[in-house]
Order: C-alpha cells, then sequence, then structure tokens
C-alpha cells in the first residue's frame, strides 16, 4: 500500500495533537496535516482548565476558540485561611475542542483527521495505522498522552474523581473553587474542586496529593455526592464524569529530547511537575510546531523553550520532594495554605511555569510551614 504524504502527521488526538492541528492549520491554511486518534473523536473525555496568565497573547488566540467558560476570578480555602485571586481561569471542554478540531480539518481538504484509527508503530518518518495503511511526513509527532511515565520515577500521583452535577436549585457561586482543603486530610493532601457551568451545572472533584496511585472510584463517587449536599446542591443527576491518576515526578524528567519522532504533550514531558497541568506547555509547544513548519523545530527557539520549560521542571521537581518527602501525608495542606499567602503574581507564575529567582526565594524562604520535619526530609532524600 503506497505510504500517503503530509507536512505533519500527528500521533495522538488529545491535547496536545488537537492544539498542535489548530496551531499549524491557522498559520498555515494549506499545510497538510494527518492526526491519528484511536478514540471516537478528538479529545477524550476531559475538562481542561488554564489561568489566563499561563498564556501569551498568541496562546490566547490559539485557545480562544476553545474556551467553553471563563470566570474572572476564584477562590481557595483552608482551615486557617480563604482567599479570592483575581485571575481569570477558564475551561476548555473536550467537546468544543473536538467540535473546533473537527471542523478546522474540514475546512482544509490537504489534510486528515483519522478518528477510530489506532497505530501500531510510529518512527522517525512516519505513523503505521492497523491493517497495514502508512502515512509519512516531514514531521512526525508522537502526542500519545501520559503513559510513557507510568514506568518513571516519581514520588507520587495527583488524582481525582470528578462529577458534573444537573441541579434542581442554582447551586449559587459565580466562580470556580479552585481548592477547598476544610475537609478531612485522607491519602495525602486532599481537598475539594468546583467549577460552575450555569447555574445549576456543576463540576465536583474529589482530588488527593497522594503517595499511592490506586483510586476507589466508586468510593469517591459517593464523596463528591456527600459534598455537594453539604453544600446545599440538590442533585438532580450526573451528567458525566471524569477520572484521573497523573504522575508527580519527584525528579526532574530531563531537557524535552530534539529527537523524531518528536515526544509532545504528556508523554514528551510538557506538562508541570506539581499540578499535572499541561495546556500551557502544549500550547507553546504547539506554536514553536507552527512557526517552524517545514524547517527543523530544533533551531534556537527550541533551545530557549526547552531550557525554560527543564529550569523550571528541576524547580518544582524539588517542591514535589519537599512536600511529599519532608511532610507526614496529613500536613501536607500546611504547604498549600501557606503558599497560597504569597503575592499574586507569584501565584499565577507558579501555575503559568515562569517563576522568577525572587518566586524561587518566596516559594522557599521564610518562615516553613507546619509539619516540616526534617528527620523525614534527610530519611527521604527530599533535599537532594
Ligand atoms: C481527567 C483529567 C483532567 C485534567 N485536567 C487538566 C486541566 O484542567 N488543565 C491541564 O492543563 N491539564 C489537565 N490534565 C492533565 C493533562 O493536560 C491531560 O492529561 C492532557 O490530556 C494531556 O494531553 P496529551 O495530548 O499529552 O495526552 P492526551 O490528551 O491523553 O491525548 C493522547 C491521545 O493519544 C491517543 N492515542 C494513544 N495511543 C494511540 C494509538 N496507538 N493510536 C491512536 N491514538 C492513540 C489517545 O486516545 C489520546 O486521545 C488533566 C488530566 C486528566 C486525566
Amino acid at each position: 500500500m503506497a505510504a500517503q504524504n503530509f507536512d505533519i502527521a500527528i500521533l495522538g488526538g488529545g491535547l496536545q495533537g488537537g492544539l498542535a492541528a489548530l496551531a499549524v492549520l491557522s498559520q498555515h491554511p494549506d499545510a497538510r496535516v494527518a492526526m491519528v486518534e484511536a478514540g471516537a473523536r478528538p479529545g477524550g473525555n476531559h475538562t481542561w482548565c488554564f489561568h489566563a496568565a499561563d498564556l501569551d497573547a498568541h496562546g490566547a488566540a490559539l485557545l480562544g476558540p476553545l474556551v467553553a467558560q471563563r470566570w474572572e476570578r476564584y477562590d481557595v480555602f483552608f482551615p486557617n485561611r480563604s482567599r479570592t485571586l483575581h485571575t481569570a481561569y477558564a475551561a476548555v471542554t473536550s467537546d468544543r475542542f473536538a467540535e473546533v478540531v473537527e471542523a478546522r480539518f474540514r475546512a482544509s481538504p490537504r489534510s486528515a483527521l483519522l478518528t477510530g484509527t489506532r497505530a501500531v508503530s510510529i518512527d522517525p518518518r512516519g505513523i503505521e495505522l492497523e491493517g497495514g495503511r502508512r502515512l509519512e511526513a516531514q514531521l512526525v509527532v508522537d502526542a500519545r498522552g501520559p503513559e510513557r511515565f507510568e514506568s518513571f520515577e516519581r514520588v507520587a500521583f495527583q488524582k481525582f474523581v470528578g462529577l458534573e452535577l444537573e441541579l434542581a436549585a442554582p447551586h449559587g457561586l459565580t466562580h470556580p473553587v479552585l481548592m477547598d482543603a476544610r475537609v478531612p486530610q485522607t491519602d495525602g493532601f486532599r481537598f475539594f474542586y468546583l467549577l460552575p457551568f450555569d447555574d445549576r451545572r456543576v463540576l465536583v472533584e474529589d482530588t488527593y496529593y497522594s503517595d499511592g496511585p490506586e483510586l476507589d472510584v466508586p468510593a469517591l463517587r459517593g464523596e463528591v455526592l456527600a459534598h455537594a449536599r453539604a453544600r446545599g446542591f440538590q442533585v438532580a443527576g450526573v451528567a458525566r464524569e471524569e477520572t484521573g491518576v497523573l504522575p508527580i515526578p519527584a525528579r526532574s524528567i530531563g531537557e524535552p529530547r530534539a529527537e523524531l519522532p518528536l515526544p509532545a504533550g504528556y508523554r514528551g514531558g510538557w506538562f508541570h511537575p506539581t499540578t499535572g497541568y499541561s495546556l500551557p506547555s502544549a500550547a507553546r509547544l504547539a506554536l514553536h510546531l507552527a512557526a517552524t513548519l517545514g524547517k527543523s523545530p530544533f533551531g534556537a527557539e527550541w533551545q530557549r523553550l526547552r531550557r525554560e520549560h527543564a529550569r523550571q521542571q528541576r524547580f518544582f521537581a524539588f517542591l514535589n520532594r519537599l512536600l511529599f518527602g519532608a511532610f507526614r501525608p496529613e500536613d501536607r495542606w500546611n504547604v498549600l495554605e501557606r503558599f497560597y499567602a504569597l503575592p499574586e503574581p507569584t501565584v499565577s507564575r507558579f501555575y503559568a511555569m515562569s517563576t522568577t529567582a525572587t518566586d524561587r526565594a518566596r516559594i522557599l524562604c521564610g518562615r516553613p510551614p507546619r509539619g516540616l520535619s526534617v528527620r523525614l526530609a534527610f530519611e527521604n532524600g527530599a533535599t537532594a
């Protein structure tokens, strides 16, 4: 079977693959883009959020059509501190993502979106599909998601069960609650996350920063419903459920690799080691691939991007070692409570992976959070 030729072939139509395709097709409407996705539609089953300050103007333009909801502020609650942060926060839903990506491919007759199609192999020149069909491209991108990190040395996991609830009466929330940690601290640092979509629809997630990957989904569903009822929500139904177990690495996972096929998205290490967010990094890489289409992506701008990404990653991996190595699981909330006392620009740059030397000093210096155990830190090699 003769191979089909493209400018760029992307394996994995999730967040990274879809953003790369959108970025390339908006900058080069005549480009030949192939994207292969095993699922029935691009994007899977997610609600991806980001802080508006995570993105520059190009990133904001890329994400704009995908945003299903935007709020101008958000709250955090801890036992001794509550705070409203005046940073905009936005949500991209899988449905909106799939609609926009599919429409973009429909408008590009030289491109091919292959959904419901599994690849059996990938190499620097192309992608081999089930059934023997082969796609070849000048640039081959591997965006198959987080699985590569399953065998990676890691300290912990961020895991959660979220239910999008339909309510019989308005919930009364006007903006998201990013963390409500005023709950029993079982299985590590635990908090609820609430995203109000409209006045009778809200996503409620029970989230854990935990030492192990086990996720008792039925039990956590019950916890979510109990939390919703405790807030006075009249639950009429569950519209959608999402679960996740994301690795939280203890060591820097190294600079993104300049190799083909190009490892991208979570698979390529383009994610925030502490929050597990990957949308901002995925947007930066997508824009870079679009800007360098037809040339090598590994030029001077790549060096700058990957060095900065790796420098930030090393810092966050160190924070992870401290959080998980120097505090007992039930004391870890103190670290986050102290973090949320920092100036708002520092909090924003923390999420955006653009911390400055001053931010890093603010995060690490000063009075340590309650519960810090020097003995545990040494036993666990947290400061190494
Ligand atoms: C439930 C959940 C919520 C999250 N929320 C946020 C958030 O709010 N903000 C944020 O920034 N990050 C969030 N993350 C983290 C991260 O952004 C996501 O995991 C993100 O989807 C990673 O993007 P990706 O493109 O690397 O991988 P994925 O989006 O997982 O995409 C990989 C795609 O590759 C496809 N694939 C894999 N193998 C093959 C194959 N052989 N053939 C064909 N297709 C294949 C898969 O079907 C999948 O669609 C969340 C993660 C989860 C699990």
